[in-house]
């Protein structure tokens, strides 16, 4: 855990840049592999919050992030594929069509780059971890193996830029949307997804909040966060959208189940192969399957309301 230097909030909110944080609430580890308590700290002004502690360097390497592919991936594939299409969509909607050049920054495996691809983007993804990269390569997906502060990008050379679920990831955002937002033509776009600090979800939550994956996630926006870094990066937010079939839903779901659990986010955890499918959190789980349809439907209503889980952010280079 970390000594009493690194849990000294930062001068500035990383988001906002407005505002001091203060201490906000102590959270445990939301993975088994990273037990402990970290503390959090907020802005008063846009209310998004970083967590203090330092994450262990181990952290994108163990537990539900130790590789190998989780079960039921193959049955998963075809939603993948349409969350794919509904983030492409969303470029499209803001002008971003192709023909040009696309870039996934945080590609993982590759699937989103693959699928820019099939549309029409001449698209490229860099990725820091070998993993993601020898996994895209076995599926015949080309990327390139860099973060993006080492990442060989002309300026001004691409349309379009996606960066899903990786800023929250970064102990600089800011720092990294510059970089970005000069990789980005005037014009092109940016889309960003993020879990949302300020949803229905979060306060259901609490502490155990799905989408805090504490220590791994370093920043927690709120889409006043999040527009106002984007900005302060010469990216103009032009769309915001809160009905994520993606992440929100679950989110929502697996946050309640998680309350009378003894691992956060059992299932999560089961299906990534870091919990033990023979626990008392399995029969609590089965026994909360039949409120799934329940949390699909107050999670739609919640998005429509702009309190979603997580949110998409569309911007443009000005
Ligand atoms: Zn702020």
């Amino acid at each position: 855990m970390a000594d009493e230097n690194s849990t000294t909030p930062p001068d500035r909110c990383p988001a906002c840049g407005e505002r001091a944080l203060a201490p906000w609430r102590t959270v445990p580890g939301s993975d088994p592999a990273l037990p402990g308590e970290y503390t959090l700290a907020r802005c008063a002004g846009c209310g998004t919050a970083v967590t203090l502690d330092p994450a262990p360097p181990e952290a994108h390497e163990s537990g539900a992030y130790g590789g190998g592919a989780p079960r039921g991936s193959r049955l998963a594939a075809p939603l993948l594929r349409h969350f794919d299409r509904r983030r492409l969509s969303f470029l499209a909607r803001a002008g971003a069509h192709p023909p040009g050049r696309l870039l996934d920054i945080g590609a993982g495996r590759g699937r989103f780059v693959a699928a820019a691809r099939t549309t029409g983007w001449q698209a490229d993804g860099i990725e820091p971890s070998l993993r993601g990269v020898s996994g895209a390569r076995a599926q015949g997906i080309e990327l390139t193996q860099a973060g993006i502060e080492d990442a060989a990008v002309e300026p001004g050379s691409l349309d379009a830029a996606s960066l899903w679920h990786v800023l929250e990831h970064l102990d600089d955002p800011a720092a990294a949307l510059e970089q970005i937002a000069g990789w980005i033509a005037p014009g092109g776009a940016l889309v960003v997804g993020v879990p949302n600090l300020a949803s229905v979800q979060s306060g259901a939550g609490g502490a155990r909040w799905y989408h805090l994956d504490v220590p791994r996630h370093r920043t927690h926006f709120t889409v006043r966060g999040l527009h106002a870094l984007l900005r302060r990066r010469g990216l103009e937010p032009v769309a915001t959208h809160h009905v994520l079939a993606e992440h929100n839903p679950f989110g929502l779901w697996v946050s309640v189940v998680s309350r009378a659990t003894t691992t956060p986010s059992w299932l999560y955890h089961a299906l990534k192969r870091n919990a033990s499918l023979r626990s008392r959190d399995a029969l609590i789980t089965v026994a909360a399957l039949p409120f799934v349809p329940v949390a699909i439907l107050a999670e739609l209503a919640f998005g429509l309301a702009r309190r979603g889980g997580t949110i998409a952010v569309v911007s443009r280079r000005r």
